[in-house]
């Protein structure tokens, strides 16, 4: 059985994280969508929990997808979970040099674990949580770029701003 885990902050999850897991379901047995603990960029506007949730109902249509968190080294978490790889998503240059020093960090780390990417559909290579989020703070409308109930919760979230 071949598994992948695909790491990220996910504040919150978007359709070009979901674009990326759907290919990435084609490609493994299973997938796991892990939320990162230490990351946390500054302070994430979404909860740990609330990320996790967002992200079970967003594909709970979807099979062969498991959502969990992880802290530490996600090379560690990727072993645990018999993963063979780590997915991440390329949306356009400017994710390259970043992605590309990570990868070759992560393989120095553990040589079993491959970093595998994936481009989105080019209608979501300009979507990112910060731009979401950023967006949805001014009013802007991202119904484009998120599920509906990311969607609600954000509006939730930024209502008495
Ligand atoms: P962000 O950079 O949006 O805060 P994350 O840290 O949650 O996202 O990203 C997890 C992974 O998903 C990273 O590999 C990131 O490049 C990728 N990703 C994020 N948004 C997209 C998108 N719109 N299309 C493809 N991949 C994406």
């Amino acid at each position: 059985m071949k598994i992948a885990i695909y790491p990220g902050s996910f504040d919150p999850i978007t359709n070009g994280h979901l674009d990326i897991i759907e290919r990435a379901v084609h490609l493994f047995d299973k997938v796991i969508v892990t939320v990162a603990r230490n990351t946390e960029k500054n302070s994430p506007l979404f909860s740990h929990e609330e990320r996790i949730s967002l992200i079970a109902k967003a594909v709970s249509e979807l099979e062969n997808i498991e959502v969990d968190s992880f802290e530490g080294l996600m090379v560690d978490h990727a072993v645990k979970h018999g993963s063979v790889a780590a997915i991440r998503g390329l949306r356009a240059l400017s994710d390259f040099e970043f992605e590309f020093k990570m990868a070759l960090m992560n393989r120095n780390l553990n040589e079993d674990i491959s970093t595998l990417f994936l481009m989105p559909h080019a209608k979501y290579t300009h979507v990112s949580s910060a731009m979401v989020r950023e967006a949805a703070s001014l009013g802007g409308n991202v119904s484009d770029y998120v599920p509906a109930h990311v969607d609600k919760a954000l509006k939730n979230k930024y209502k008495n701003v």
